[in-house]
């Protein structure tokens, strides 16, 4: 049987929260800060080397930076929690509380089409429901635990 940790890191959708970029608690947040916080202020020396070294990378750090900060400001507690700040139009939210389940796999009508998501994470999320029935969501969880989401 899957706990409640691992119930909050994935979705009803079965797509891993606890390794989106949004997530607050996430690995991607948390070494943004980390690396945010060891970089100081590159930001002038990004525009020092820029002109001392024949690299144009670093002409690319301020959208760098920005990306970086974005990272460090997302905060989302997850699907079990809050709305999907990726995902507008997914249905799968609600409609897995009105089934009372806590994954699409678990449902008479898995699999449905109306999870609201694009062609391309229809298909993932059916991919993983699938999975998680066949292997259990423990063994799925511990089999993705250390990918990338990405
Ligand atoms: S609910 Fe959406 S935005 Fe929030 S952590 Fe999960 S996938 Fe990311
Ligand atoms: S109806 Fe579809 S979206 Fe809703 S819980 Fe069942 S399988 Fe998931």
């Amino acid at each position: 049987m899957y706990t409640e940790t691992i119930k909050n890191k994935l979705g009803p959708c079965g797509l891993s929260c606890g390794k989106c970029f949004a997530f607050k608690d996430g690995e991607i947040k948390k070494h943004s800060l980390e690396l945010k916080k060891h970089l100081g202020n590159f930001d002038i020396y990004a525009q020092r080397f820029s002109e001392l070294l024949d690299e144009p990378s670093f002409k690319n750090y301020p959208a760098f930076k920005d990306m970086l900060n974005y990272f460090t400001s997302v905060e989302c507690k997850g699907c079990r929690k809050e709305s999907c700040k990726l995902f507008k139009n997914c249905k799968v939210r609600e409609c897995h509380q009105e089934k009372q389940v806590d994954f699409c796999f678990q449902c008479a009508e898995f699999p449905c089409q109306q999870t609201g998501f694009d062609e391309h994470l229809h298909k993932r999320s059916i991919a993983i429901n699938l999975k998680m029935k066949e292997i259990g969501v423990e063994n799925y969880y511990n089999e993705i635990k250390q990918l990338p989401r990405y």
